[in-house]
């Protein structure tokens, strides 16, 4: 099979390697989409701590069933399927207790197993795969994955509800996950990006009030549209290489409201005002990657409640992927979220 192979930093090969076949308990999906996730620009830079190599990145994925190992009852070949992306234990105490992506041992499909930047991809047993409605397209089955990651942060982590005034930072396809799952859960959502198409994007799916930080005062706006009070949850989704959205956060809640971290800091730090946060009674909570989200994730789409499409921005084959790992650095690009299509 053909398989896009990251043999070291900024050196990803298409190339011929063996097709996986399954073993007992194993199931082999012929890869229809996968998606291009931020971390995989990560990886691809040498940057991400997980990725062992050779490696076989993507870990937004759908397809259709080729294989079943012995003992497999829930799919079979021909059957469109997606699946989860994380291996956890099923024995710790977090995989006992339903924080199953706290599992410290847990392994991932493309960043510690291979990947689906490939025409198929082994699912080792452990993982679950879920058939896909009739009405949901191999395109918005891979997203279900980013979706997922926001439904984590919008639903577990936030409690966002009807009538919640939130501010998600960050209108890359996390930030743009948020803003779907907390519109469909009834809050008016205000979300801020210093790139415009972004925030356009955002307008298609539904944002209430979409904020240019390089344009316009975060503060003063959400001061304005909050009568000076400020909204009750802030999702943090930049994350990267900049010490600005924590502070903001803490200026823009309000008091007494909760501020939830889903961006990944790259330098592993970043600044909080202390004394505000503290004085005003204000939270702070992690949220980190997705778990047990592909079915309430896949209904909402399946339904219509959520419309992942206008989140994609370009559709590349396979043998263009590192052009299209290179796109996702220049905001000329325009790149909302790219579809490997097979
Ligand atoms: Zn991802
Ligand atoms: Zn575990």
């Amino acid at each position: 099979m053909l398989a896009a192979v990251l043999r070291g930093a900024r050196d990803i090969r298409v190339e011929e390697t063996p097709t996986p076949v399954p073993g007992d308990g194993e199931v082999v999906i012929k890869v229809e989409v996968c998606s291009v996730c931020g971390s995989d620009l990560h990886a691809y830079n040498g940057m991400h701590p997980k990725v062992t190599y050779p490696r076989i990145l993507g870990h937004e994925y759908s397809g259709v069933v080729s294989e079943v190992g012995k003992g497999v009852k829930d799919v079979k070949p021909g059957d469109r399927v997606g699946a989860d992306t994380n291996l956890t234990c099923g024995a710790c105490v977090y995989c006992r207790n339903g924080r199953v992506n706290l599992c410290p041992s847990s392994k991932t499909l493309g960043f510690n197993m291979d990947g689906a930047y490939a025409q198929y991809i082994k699912i080792p047993v452990g993982i679950n795969i879920y058939h896909l409605p009739d009405n949901v397209t191999f395109e918005e089955a891979a997203l279900a994955q980013p979706l997922g990651v926001g439904f984590n942060a919008v639903k577990r982590r936030a409690g966002v509800t009807v009538g919640d005034v939130v501010a998600v930072m960050g209108a890359g396809p996390i930030g743009l996950s948020c803003l779907l799952l907390a519109k469909a859960s009834g809050a008016f959502v205000v979300i801020s990006d210093t790139l415009d198409h972004r925030l356009e994007t955002a307008r298609k799916l539904g944002a209430d009030v979409t904020i240019n930080i390089s344009q316009e005062d975060l503060m003063e706006r959400i001061r304005e549209l909050t009568g000076g009070e400020g909204v009750d949850k802030v999702i943090e989704a930049v994350g990267g290489r900049q010490d600005m959205t924590l502070m903001q956060s803490t200026q823009i809640v309000r008091r007494g409201g909760l501020i939830v971290v889903v961006g990944t800091f790259s330098d592993n730090k970043a600044s909080l005002r202390i004394t505000e946060f503290k004085d005003r009674e204000m939270e702070l909570k992690g949220a980190r990657g997705q778990h047990n989200t592909f079915k309430p994730c896949m209904r909402l789409i399946s339904t219509g409640r959520v419309n992942v499409k206008p989140m994609i921005s370009h559709v590349l084959s396979l043998q263009e992927i590192e052009s299209g790992l290179q796109m996702m650095t220049d905001p000329a690009e325009k790149v909302s979220k790219i579809i490997i299509k097979f």
